[in-house]
């Protein structure tokens, strides 16, 4: 088979369909090329409520909405923490990224089952290959949107180095129910990142982060023990990124989502920012440069994840310092900042400022 497009989206994850809805709905002739349309990404599939409005996403993906969110310190602290500014939409990822190509789809992108295996060309237009239907096919283009997650194989094509990770392990658990959000620190079982339990549709999402594979699956094994949960679902190993920034685009080659690493420090929550990229790549491609794709992500996101990289350096490097997180967001004026910060999007230069006004002290 042989296709021509004027773009190229790799990956149908939350990033590339938005990319590709962005450029087809501007009138942009663009093939949306997915590995595995059935494919269920292991995720918590917490996002902003705000996202659903600020992105045009169908509400009918929420299957639940957080008003509360938990942390807990090492020693056992507990925080809860009543939303106010927003909340949280809980979403399950094959329904909701089946529902963001379906979108693309109406706005006239084509979707195309198959997977891309190499760069076979660079010249005035890439020619790269890829197996659809079991068969080697080429695509000819003019610009590539790599949002083919984590293991980007467009990556590996121009031998650019992988990001950092951390590995996660989770399970989904049918037998147990929850309304709310937990977020459990300790070096214990999640030293430098969390362990979470989140609703899901029918059960709970729970699970643990490290940076060492070897570790993982003990450290999750502790966590359950700590949270006493008996129920085993099916285990999941999966890596997220650790933001770097420090990929953008490659000539008409742009990078977005967890391909770029783009996944907030502290938070690391990747879903929406991998949105907001897919987004500013379409753009960057419908402003006819490249290189404006990085202009737009830092305007929006620089400052923002430089801060949260900060305060994750500070934070999640030991026991004493995540107690003193917890213990920090006792003060409602400092939830009230932290929520704006994450939930919703505020993007003022105010809040930000705020948010280093209350932080100060630990951001050096
Ligand atoms: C356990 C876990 C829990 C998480 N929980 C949350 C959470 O609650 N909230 C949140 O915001 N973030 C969460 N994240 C992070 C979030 O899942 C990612 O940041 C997000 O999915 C990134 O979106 P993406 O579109 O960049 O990549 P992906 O969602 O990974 O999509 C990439 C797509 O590309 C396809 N693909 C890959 N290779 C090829 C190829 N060669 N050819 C064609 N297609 C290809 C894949 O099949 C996939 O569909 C979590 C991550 C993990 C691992």
């Amino acid at each position: 088979m042989r296709l021509s497009a004027k773009v190229l989206v790799v990956g149908g994850g939350p990033s590339g369909s938005i990319a590709a809805r962005t450029l087809a709905e501007n009138g942009v002739d663009v093939v949306l090329l997915e590995k595995n349309l059935s494919f269920i990404k292991p995720c918590g599939g917490g996002i902003p409520y705000s996202a659903f409005d600020e992105l045009t996403i169908p509400k009918l993906t929420i299957k639940k909405e957080v008003k509360s969110i938990r942390i807990v310190s090492p020693t056992g602290e507990r925080v809860d923490i009543n939303l106010k500014s927003g909340s949280l939409a809980i979403i399950q990822r094959g329904d909701f990224d089946a529902a963001l190509r379906r979108q693309a789809e109406q706005k006239g992108a084509k979707v195309i089952q198959g997977e891309f295996t190499k760069i076979i060309n660079d010249k005035r237009y890439y020619k790269i290959q890829a197996n659809i239907d079991d068969r080697k096919s080429e695509i000819v283009t003019g610009y590539i949107i790599a949002a083919d997650g984590i293991n980007s194989r467009v990556r590996n094509a121009l031998k650019i180095k992988p990001s950092r990770t951390i590995f996660t392990v989770s399970e989904h658990i049918k037998e147990i129910q929850t309304e709310i959000c937990e977020f459990w620190f300790a070096s214990s079982h999640a030293p430098n990142f969390y362990s979470w339990v989140f609703p899901s549709l029918d059960g709970i999402s729970t699970g643990t982060g490290c940076p060492d594979p070897r570790k993982v699956n003990d450290l999750f094994e502790i966590f359950k023990k700590r949270k006493s949960i008996n129920q085993e679902g099916q285990k999941r190993v999966y890596r997220i990124p650790i933001w770097q920034g420090n990929l953008y685009n490659k000539g008409n080659i742009l990078f977005a989502g967890d391909s770029a690493g783009q996944v907030l420090p502290l938070a690391y929550e990747g879903i929406y920012n991998a949105m907001k990229a897919g987004e500013f790549a379409a753009r960057a491609i419908l402003e006819g440069k490249a290189d404006n794709y990085k202009k737009l992500w830092k305007a929006r996101f620089q400052k923002r994840f430089i801060l949260m990289d900060k305060l994750g350096n500070y934070f999640l490097k030991d026991d004493a310092s995540i107690e003193k997180l917890v213990s920090l967001h006792k003060s409602p004026d400092i939830q009230e900042a932290s929520e704006r910060l994450w939930l919703s999007k505020e993007t003022s230069k105010q809040s930000l400022l705020n948010y280093i006004k209350l932080f100060g002290k630990f951001l050096h």
